[in-house]
């Protein structure tokens, strides 16, 4: 079979299909003997770039040539972009590579790769989206769709162990990121009048900036300590080769740890030859309040959704290998703590959705649903049909001007809500600020509140100013209307947001003369806004 499922992650990344029994297989990196690839790109010289583990062994000795956690980058506005060798690479193309490296994988086993679905954070807006899919076309992929990582996580769980309507509450500790989703799957009809699984996100949280790294940097704090310690000397005197030496094994250490109460390290301490031993209880000791931490955003996760209602608990993520994380998740979720391959549980979801997508190319009859709903003929675990509610990442609205109480407000009004069925639509009906107004700058906007009016992250002459952060209020793009001479303040315009998996359909009618003005926002186009003037709509008040 020539359809793969990809998971591009922080640190790793990991590629799956169905073997030919229809169950979940990972493509084995040989060459690093490990089921995943080091999300870490080395730029060795001109002629060779080198993506895996290799390259994460030139993380100390040759840290400028090496790019590492570029999935923190991509999609976002302002990106920085990388320079080796007199080319300019920006994060979409380093991404790329790393896709390319996995590619490489399948074709080395003899294997032909034609379509995948690639997995992304559920907190992905639509510009890391459409960024994360450009990477997969720039790698010679077709991008068959995306798909939530713990939705991914999801559906490998219950190719495992069926169960009709089920909370799940995925807890992913990566390399670099923690991410903590409540999915929903529940059985319901498609169209047709079968019974489907269907899947959908109830609750995300979580930080983009902790994970196994935290406890990487911990266990290389120790061990400095304890190489001083013996050696009667003080940090500051310890050579960069010895700081490189400990930082390479500290990782593999924190695995062993997992395994064993104990692991050994050797260190060559200023040329002295240094053992140290560390055992997993002071291990655990050292990093207990990161744990701590990532439960602090279950805590918060749970007020969106109770806990009572959480029926399984989906451990996903490298670092949910170790025992204090399954410890502490096991105390507060007795009895309902799952843990299945967590390093590769995404990446086989997503093989699992790929299949899916494609039986049902293959098969349309089937396919009533939004994005999925083919059976499993051959995967002896599935007893049913899934499929995979799309939600909107993001909320979306226009920019109006709002004329309560004779004070002019340039307000966000937000047509869709976050976490809605995909695809969602929602219009309503704005007039021109003034008569003879010549055209209208509407301006579309994402943002991740689920208020009804917010502040819009530029004023209503376009120039920037200050939001809630926490909003993350974005401007994707202006549509031009254009009204003929006369128009007056009362003529109706039908402003209709669409939003599906592509991007962000925005249509504005004159209902007087029935003109239609359209555009299609996928978000990575340049977004040119003009500076100066006032041409904007306004909430009716009269
Ligand atoms: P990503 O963050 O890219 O999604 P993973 O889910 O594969 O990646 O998680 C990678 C993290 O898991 C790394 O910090 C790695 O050190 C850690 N990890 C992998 N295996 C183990 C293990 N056996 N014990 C402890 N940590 C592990
Ligand atoms: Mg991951």
């Amino acid at each position: 079979m020539s359809t793969y499922g990809i998971d591009l992650g922080t640190t790793y990344s990991c590629i799956a299909h169905l073997d030919a029994n229809g169950n979940p297989e990972v493509i084995r990196n040989n060459e690093d003997d490990s089921n995943t690839v080091a999300s870490v790109v080395f730029f060795e010289n001109e002629n060779n770039v080198v993506v895996g583990q290799a390259a994460k062994e030139n993380v100390e000795t040759d840290g400028d040539r090496v790019v590492q956690f570029v999935k923190r980058e991509i999609g976002k506005r302002d990106t920085r972009t990388y320079e080796f060798d007199g080319k300019t690479y920006t994060p979409v193309e380093i991404s790329a590579l790393i896709l390319t490296r996995l590619k490489h994988l399948v074709e080395a086993q003899g294997g032909t790769i034609d379509d995948v679905v690639i997995t992304v954070p559920a907190y992905f807006g639509l510009e890391e989206r459409s960024a994360t899919r450009q990477a997969g076309e720039l790698a010679g992929l077709n991008v068959l769709s995306l798909i939530n990582e713990p939705t991914a996580a999801a559906l490998s769980y219950c190719a495992r162990q069926f169960q009709e309507d089920r909370t799940i509450l995925v807890y992913d500790l990566g390399g670099g990121t923690f991410d903590v989703t409540v999915v929903k799957m529940s059985m319901t009809q498609n169209a047709a009048g079968n019974d489907v699984q269907k899947i959908t996100v109830l609750a995300t949280g979580g930080d983009d900036r902790l994970g196994g790294k935290d406890w990487d940097d911990r266990l290389y704090a120790h061990i400095l300590r304890a190489c001083c310690d013996e050696n009667g000397l003080t940090p500051e005197d310890v050579e960069a080769e010895t700081r490189q030496d400990i930082r390479s094994k500290v990782e593999e250490a924190k695995r062993k740890l997992s395994k064993k109460q104990a692991a050994k390290v050797r260190i060559d301490v200023n040329g002295s030859r240094t053992e140290i031993t560390i055992k997993r209880t002071d291990f655990e000791q050292m990093t207990s309040d990161i744990v701590a931490k990532t439960m602090n955003f279950v805590d918060a996760t749970l007020e969106k959704v109770p806990a009572e209602a959480i029926d399984t608990v989906l451990l996903v993520g490298g670092s949910t290998y170790m025992p204090m994380i399954i410890n502490a998740v096991e105390a507060k979720f007795p009895g309902k703590v799952q843990q299945h391959d967590p390093d590769q549980a995404v990446a086989k979801g997503a093989a699992i959705y790929a299949s899916m997508l494609v039986e049902e190319v293959d098969n349309p009859a089937q396919g009533e649903t939004t994005s999925g709903g083919a059976t499993f003929p051959h995967a002896e675990q599935l007893t049913s049909k899934f499929t995979v509610e799309d939600q909107t990442p993001r909320s979306f609205g226009p920019g109006v001007v709002d004329m309560n109480g004779g004070k002019q407000t340039y307000v966000l009004e937000n047509f869709i809500k976050i976490g809605e069925k995909m695809p969602a639509v929602f219009s309503k009906t704005y007039y021109p600020l003034e008569d003879n107004q010549e055209l209208v700058r509407l301006r579309a906007f994402e943002n991740m509140s689920t208020d009804d009016t917010l502040i819009p992250c530029v004023d209503e002459e376009g120039n920037p100013q200050a939001t809630d952060p926490a909003h993350n209020v974005k401007l994707l793009g202006e549509l031009i209307v254009n009204l003929p001479p006369n128009t007056s303040r009362d003529t109706p315009i039908k402003v209709t947001f669409k939003v599906d998996a592509s991007g962000v359909h925005v249509e504005a009618v004159n209902t007087k003369t029935d003109e239609k003005f359209e555009t299609f926002l996928r978000t990575e186009s340049d977004i040119d806004v003009e500076r100066s003037a006032v041409h904007q709509l306004r909430i009716s008040s009269d």
